[in-house]
């Protein structure tokens, strides 16, 4: 008779949802060289690779394009 340690004993699986909590995994920036479609900045990361259709924004551009679009916010 082997004497276990009582480390089997509670073994609740799957009680636990110590996952779920954090969801948010950090972004992964794409490095590399490309230019603003915009102000040809210079890019040397991005969020997204970007597929050759869309053009490339820098983070002001970007930042701009976003803070122009309409809302419709009453
Ligand atoms: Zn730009």
């Amino acid at each position: 008779m082997y004497n276990s340690h009582g480390s089997d004993q509670r073994h609740s699986g799957g009680g636990q949802n110590r996952f779920g909590q954090r969801s948010q995994a950090p972004r992964q920036m794409i490095q590399g060289n490309w230019q603003c479609s915009e102000c040809q900045a210079e890019i040397t990361e991005l969020p997204f690779e970007p597929d050759g259709v869309r053009p490339i924004l820098c983070r002001d551009c970007h930042r701009a394009k976003n803070a122009n679009k309409p809302r419709r916010n009453f």
